[in-house]
This record gives structure tokens, sequence and C-alpha cells, in this order.
């Protein structure tokens, strides 16, 4: 049963509804407080904002084309950092194309941020439509949205995701806020491809474990194991951040184990070195190897 609890412990809403049921079942409050946690630290609700991204087709190029075109866009605006999340709305009304994506900030869409592939495909998109982009802010969604890491200089990243976040995967360990990705130096081919790669696998072995009917333990091992493959990749990526920004970026390695006794006892999975955080980072962290740049958290299933 406290697997089966794991679907509504991550999801906010269902939280909302639900907790009142579970809040007094003590097999579950360990879950309830891990989900409130996790809420908190990971900013979970989409406090965003939207963006109108629009092209009027002034042209007679065949319609299809151009929506193929724009949405390559939408795509290239993702592996850019610059819109967050897999999908957007997309339209057409009347002769124009309209696209409703999340970004992080409000100026997330500004020219500056554009990678080669954004400037490129926008350049081919309005010779198309034979009309400008145009950009628009519709507002944000939720009113104490908090604005990501405005750090000068973070003292370290993390690399941390879950199957529901449209957030990007790197938080800053002074202000535990996101970093938007388009603020680091370009990962590989203009973008952070890599990076978003590692998110979605994540995110696949996240939605497998708390659906638990399909590969739960394999991809809870996937998530929990430090060798795994997941776990390599994306150390390998904290790695490749840490050359690229001289900031060390530490790996979030999930820990959902049946422990008997004190797990504050628990050693380092890669050098077995003491690693219990004297006190709790950001309200969630309870391990951290400084050595091996690794973070993780008490068990909730134990
Ligand atoms: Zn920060
Ligand atoms: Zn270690």
């Amino acid at each position: 049963m406290g697997n089966r609890i794991k679907i509504s412990t991550f999801c906010s809403f269902t939280v909302q509804t639900f907790g009142q049921k579970v809040i007094n079942c003590p097999a579950l409050a360990n879950a309830w407080t891990l989900a409130a946690s996790i809420s908190d630290t990971l900013h979970i609700a989409t406090e965003m904002y939207i963006q109108e991204i629009s092209i009027e087709i002034n042209s007679k190029v065949d319609r299809d084309e151009i929506v193929d075109e724009f949405g390559i866009l939408m795509s290239f605006y993702r592996g850019s950092g610059q819109t967050q999340g897999s999908i957007e709305s997309q339209y057409i009304v009347d002769n124009k194309i309209v696209c409703l994506p999340y970004t992080l900030e409000k100026n997330s869409l500004d020219k500056k941020y554009d990678n080669f592939y954004v400037a490129r495909q926008t350049k081919k998109l309005e010779e198309l439509c034979n009309s400008k982009i145009q950009f628009k802010t519709v507002g944000k969604d939720y009113d104490s949205y908090k604005s990501p890491c405005k750090c000068k200089t973070s003292s370290f990243y993390i690399l941390i995701t879950n199957y529901l976040t449209i957030y990007p995967p790197l938080t800053c360990g002074t202000c535990n806020n996101y970093v938007p990705l388009y603020k680091l130096p370009k990962y590989y081919d203009y973008g952070y491809i890599p990076i978003l790669s590692w998110e979605t696998n994540y995110k696949s072995c996240d939605s497998l474990q708390m659906n638990c009917e399909v590969g739960e333990r394999w991809a809870l091992n996937q998530m929990q194991e430090v060798k795994s493959q997941l776990s390599r990749q994306g150390i390998e990526i904290c790695k490749k951040i840490t050359e690229l920004t001289n900031v060390s970026t530490y790996y979030y390695l999930h820990n959902y184990r049946k422990h008997k006794g004190d797990q504050l006892k628990r050693r380092c999975p890669n050098c077995n070195r003491k690693w219990d955080l004297k006190q709790q980072l950001h309200n969630f962290y309870d391990f951290k190897c400084d050595k091996c740049k690794l973070v993780s958290t008490i068990s909730a299933n134990s």
C-alpha cells in the first residue's frame, strides 16, 4: 500500500484532496511529510510565465508546411532551454499561428538567449510567412511566482527532477531556486540536449516507479543506485556542467529503500565515507558527499 501512495504524494493537486483522507494514517505519515517537503523544495506547482508567440501568414506558402516549420521552431526553443515542458498549446486563428509556451522568466524569449538553431529557424519562418514573429507575455499562472536563481555566484548546483515538474533539472545550492539552462554556457551543439535527454530518462523511470505496475523495481534502482545507467548518465552531465561553469554540480540520488536502524549512519554509496549533514539542507537534503558530488535524502520507506 505504501508504494501505491507514492503516486499521490508527488501531486500537489491530489495531495490537497487526498491528503485529507490520508493524514491520519500513521503508515502514510512519512509519505505525506516527504510530499510536502518535495513540493516545497522543487516548487512543483507550475508557477511560470505564459508567453504568446505568433506569426501572421502573409504569403501563399502551403499552411501545413508553415505549421511544421513553426513546430520545429518550438522544439528548438525547448532545446535552447528558453521554454519549459514538452508540449504547448498551438492553434491557428484566421491567418495567424499562435503558441502559448511556459517560460521561467518574463524575458526568456529575448533574442540574446536564442541559439544558432532558434535564430536560423526564426529567419526561415519569417521569410516563409513574409512577416515577423510577435511575442507577448500573457501572464503568470500563479500569484506567488518565485523567480529563478539570481545569485551572482552559486556555491554549487544540483541536478534533480521528477516526473511531474516542467522546471529545468538544475537547482542552485545557494538559493535553492531553478537555474534556467539558457544562463549556462552552451552544453553541446548550441544547446542543452544531453541534459534534456537525461531529464526525459529520469522522468520515464520516475513515472514507472510511481505507477507501480510495470518495471517499478527496475526503475527505482535506476534512480537510487549510483552505478545505474541513469545515474552514470546524470553524473557525467554534472561533471560537464562543473567544467563549463566552474560551479561544482551535485547529482541527486533518489532514496526509497527500506532501512533498519539509524538512517543517518548510512554512508556514501560511492566512497563509503560519512555523508550525513549535521543540518538538513534546504529542508530537504540529508546527505551530501563533497568528494563524490552526491546528495540524497532519508528514505520515506522505512
Ligand atoms: Zn541561486
Ligand atoms: Zn562519496
